[in-house]
């Protein structure tokens, strides 16, 4: 058996803490990003990074996801183009190297995860293993290999459950 089925779904304001380590407070509650994405490092994933205010206005920055308003100036640049809506999809293994967190699609080329652009937004990261466990090792052999793979599928449709939820809200 390979890597293990994983799955990350985390949202909130993105931040650096004084450590400079990339958080996400999650009303009120702060996880850090290299912890989540640990688990899936060396994998084959889909990620989405976008930004995800907890109600979508048009006529606020980043659809009301940008915490910069009301200084008047965005890092992202929202003060020059308000409506500019993150959103990264990207399909490839996961690594962290030159202190960054990049995919390497199957071209061979490598693409960094923009969160610097997600800092002081709401926004969502959404990370999954690419593979399916289902099919990876579609011969259970035992009766905990039919166990094992009926808690993945189990974990699989609470995850999905978990995200149409949250997709519903926007
Ligand atoms: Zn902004």
């Amino acid at each position: 058996m390979g890597a293990e089925f994983c799955t990350v779904l985390v949202e909130g304001i993105f931040y650096r803490d004084g450590a400079d380590r990339l958080m996400v407070d999650q009303s009120g509650t702060s996880v850090a990003v290299a912890d989540e994405l640990r688990p899936l490092d060396g994998q084959e994933i889909l990620l989405a990074l976008h930004y995800f205010p907890l109600t979508f206005d048009p006529t606020l920055w980043g659809g009301g996801s940008c915490q910069y308003q009301s200084a008047g100036r965005c890092p992202a640049g929202h003060h020059q183009e308000p409506g500019k809506m993150l959103s990264v999809t990207l399909r490839g293994v996961l690594r962290y190297e030159d202190e960054g967190w990049g995919v390497t699609a199957a071209d061979g080329t490598r693409t960094f995860v923009p969160f610097e652009h997600a800092i002081g937004h709401r926004s969502r990261l959404v990370a999954i293993s690419a593979f399916n466990p289902l099919l990876a090792d579609a011969t259970p052999r035992s009766p905990a290999d039919i166990e094992r793979l009926r808690a993945e599928a189990t974990r699989l449709r609470d995850f999905l459950t978990q995200f149409q939820q949250h997709a519903r809200k926007v």
